[in-house]
Parts: C-alpha cells; structure tokens; sequence
C-alpha cells in the first residue's frame, strides 16, 4: 500500500499518514454557509478534499473512509435574506422563508459542486438537525469550567485553555488580541472569550435552551457535529487557511476542553486561497463570479476541476481565462483518446505517487500529460478518473461522437478538388470559415483534410454549413 504523507499544519511538517483505524478513516470538513451561490474560492476546498476523499478511498477501499462536511444553515445572512422577503412580501413565517433559504442554496451548492465532479461526502449534517447536541456540549463546557453564561450568551473562557490556544496557528493569545478584530464587550471576562450560545429576538431563529431562548455561535457547530459523527479523535480536519483563525482554533478549544482524552483532529490541512487573473476576488474589484456564473457561460465543470489542479492546493491558485482555454483543449485530445475504451484495472503508479506525496496534482496531471504523449489511453483513463477527470458523467460537453466530423473532412476535400480545377476557391473558403467558426481547427495538406476540435467547439454550429 502507497504511504500517503500529508503536510499537518498542526506540526508544520509532511508527515506520514497513518489512520487511527484503517477501516474506518475518518475525514471531516468545514463546509459552506448556505446564505448565496458558492463563489469560485468557495469550490477550491471542494476539490482539493475531493481529490483526498478520492485518494483515501482508493488506498483503504471506498467503504472504510468516512467523510463528513456540514452546511452553517445558523447565520445572519441567511435570516437577512428571509427577512427582506418576508417584507416584501413572500408568505410564510420567518423561520419557514429562513428554511426555505437554506434548502434552495443547499441544492445549488450540491449542483455546482457536482458538476465539478465532486463526489457527495457521506454525510453533510446540517447544523439545524445538532442544535440538542451542541446545547449539551455547551452545558459540558460550563460544568467543567471551561465557558460562562452572562446576560443571555454564553462565551468560552480562552483563559482556561491559555496554554494551547493559538498552536494551531502559531499564534500567542497577547498577539491574537492585538491583531484581532475582537468584540469588546462588557460581559466577556477575556476580550478573546468567543460565543458559543448568543439570544434571539422574537424576528430571528431561536431555540430553548438552559440560558433562554437563541441560537448557537458558528464555531460550536463543527465541534458537535464531528464528534456525533466522527467521535472524540478523527483523522483529518480540513478547510481553507481563512478558518484556520479563529473558526480551527475554536474548534480545537471547545472539542479538546470537552473531550479531554480525545485527540480532536490529528491531521490538519488548510488549502491556499484563490485569485482570479492575479487579483484578490472581490465584488469591489468586479471579478468576483460564482460557480454557477461560469458554468452559464458554457465553461464546463470538468475545465474549471482541470485547471484547479493545475496548482497545489497549498499555493494560491490563480484563475485565468487563458487557463480554462488551454485546459479545455486538453481535456478534448484526452476524451477523444480514450474515446470508446475501458480504463486500465488500476492509475498508474507515478500519478498514484504523486498525488500520495501531500496531494500533488500538479505532478499528477504532468504524468497525465506523459501517458497520453505515449499513446496509453487505458492507462491514461484510470489515472484521470482517480482526479475524477474523464469520467462518464463529466463528458456531456465533450460529446463529438454525435457530431461526424469525417463527413465534414470529406466535403471540405472534395470542395478543394473541385476548386484546383475551376479556380474558384469561394466554397473552400467559405467551408473553412464555417469550420474556424464552430471551434474547429482546420489541417489541410496534401494527404487531405483533417478537422480537429479545439476549445470551445460547438456541433451546433456545424448545422446548416
Ligand atoms: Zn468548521
């Protein structure tokens, strides 16, 4: 079996991976607040732990990995948004405008990230269904000293955990409170006290609980939730390195106070955050699109997974159109190679490799590109399918089997026969530009006339030519 090492950021070193059970490895995830579309940085974490997942699976077998990501269906965006409907006018209570939210963001999420071939993970708890859970974990920490109630909320003391607070990050706690954004406020023993439980006025969501009626703060939830699922010590805690402070090193705070002989999460990875055409996404900037954006304007999933990969996950990856183009090209010279055929029983061992050595997909599309040089398309299919590439449910985009190219070759031939004879070359021309047109490209020689697809080929434009 291939040893998988992975950079723990919590050591800050590559290291081994050895699961705590190899039949059951245990992965869990940070996932989306469902208030709006996933932007594209939102989906570079949904790859990068899909190709984990993927690679898990293939090491220890699909059924002895366990991987968990929640939806934050808790947050004031969500209830914003249900409010402004409610006034202007949509039927329902709040609490059924916030559900409904929440459910109709949970389905785009599940439809953009799927087209991106992301496999579902097996389980996606919702914070709303752990809402008990966290109230009795709440209740675990102020009993052993670890959080305090005050005027409706409920805080974490980070004096009780002084000693640890901020390794994650590496981090002193006297530097936390003089870089953070914190909220003072006059109930908090600790400026860096964070919330575990705050009230709800009568407008927003709330639940009964010891302190009155409210709702939990984000950080408690992932807590809860992996420890209902995962139990006190799990495998793999991911997220983008944006959560690492102060989302990780809360849950660290709260899951290590209440479970003091659980390990928590023993492996930690933090993927680098996403640029687009070199700059920071931002809606000031106007380069700031969802997944759903691009997938409208005919960039398929498969291309935006490509060029994902095209960068390790702890770089920042930069987003280019140019990309996309060149990707798209790739990705069409490998369906039309492996067109029609099986994948070979296994990748192959170099792609295996590269992706076990903390995830390098860089290094693993590079061998792609050496076995599709050498003409291996069987052993070039299972290597793209294991980066959940050329797989059958990605191809719709690619599909030129229907469209008969050789018709079109044939015609374009017989058009320049004739044309050499009448030196009138109008027909050849206007064959040609229809071709440009369509996204072919077009290889005349002596031998005769070949029509090759290239990015942003459309069959559509060939009816009618
Ligand atoms: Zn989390």
């Amino acid at each position: 079996m291939t040893t998988i090492k992975l950079h723990n950021t919590r050591t800050r070193t590559k290291e081994d991976f050895v699961p705590i059970s190899a039949d059951n490895v245990r992965m869990y995830v940070c996932g989306p607040t469902v208030y709006d579309r996933a932007h594209l940085g939102n989906a570079r974490p949904v790859v990068v732990f899909d190709v984990l997942y993927r690679l898990l699976r293939h090491t220890y077998g699909a059924d002895h990995v366990t991987y968990v990501r929640n939806f934050t269906d808790v947050d004031d965006k969500i209830n914003a948004t249900a409010l402004a409907r409610q006034q202007a006018g949509a039927e329902g209570t709040l609490e059924q405008l916030v559900q409904e939210r929440s459910k109709e963001t949970i389905g785009w999420y599940l439809h953009d990230m799927g087209a991106l071939g992301a496999l579902e993970p097996n389980e996606m708890p919702r914070a709303t269904q752990y809402i008990a859970q966290m109230i009795a974990m709440i209740e675990d920490l102020i009993a052993k000293g670890h959080a305090y109630a005050a005027e409706g909320h409920v805080l974490f003391a980070v004096d009780s955990w002084k000693e640890h607070y901020g390794e994650l990050s590496g981090r002193s706690l006297d530097d936390m409170i003089a870089g953070a954004r914190v909220e003072v406020a006059p109930y908090k023993k600790n400026p860096m006290d964070f919330v575990l439980w705050k009230p709800s006025t009568d407008e927003l969501p709330g639940w009964d609980s010891p302190w009155g009626r409210g709702r939990p703060g984000w950080h408690i939830e992932c807590s809860a939730m992996s420890y209902e699922l995962l139990g006190e010590s799990f495998d793999i805690h991911g997220g983008g390195n944006d959560l690492m402070f102060p989302h990780h090193e809360n849950e660290i705070a709260q899951s290590k106070c209440a479970h003091p002989h659980g390990e928590f999460a023993k492996v930690w990875l933090h993927n680098e955050m996403l640029q687009v055409e070199g700059k920071k996404m931002s809606k000031s900037l106007g380069n700031f699109f969802t997944v759903h954006d691009l997938l409208e304007q005919g960039v398929p999933g498969e291309v935006i997974r490509f060029v994902f990969l095209q960068t390790h996950y702890r770089k920042p990856m930069d987003w280019t159109e140019k990309k996309a183009r060149e990707a798209e090209a790739t990705l069409r010279k490998w369906r039309a190679l492996t067109s029609g055929i099986e994948p070979a029983a296994s990748a192959a061992p170099a792609v295996i490799a590269a992706l076990s050595d903390d995830l390098n997909t860089a290094g693993a599309l590079a061998e792609l590109h050496r076995l599709a040089a050498d003409g291996d398309a069987v052993g070039l299919l299972a290597s793209a399918q294991l980066l959940g590439l050329l797989t059958p449910v990605m191809g719709a985009w690619a599909d030129t089997t229907s469209t008969d190219l050789s018709a079109h070759a044939d015609r374009l031939a017989d058009a320049r026969v004739i044309a050499m004879q009448s030196k009138d070359f109008s027909e050849v021309d206007r064959l040609k530009a229809a071709y440009l047109a369509a996204g072919l490209e077009v290889r005349m020689s002596k031998d005769g006339v070949e029509l090759v697809p290239g990015a942003g080929f459309d069959a559509a434009k060939l009816e009618g030519v």
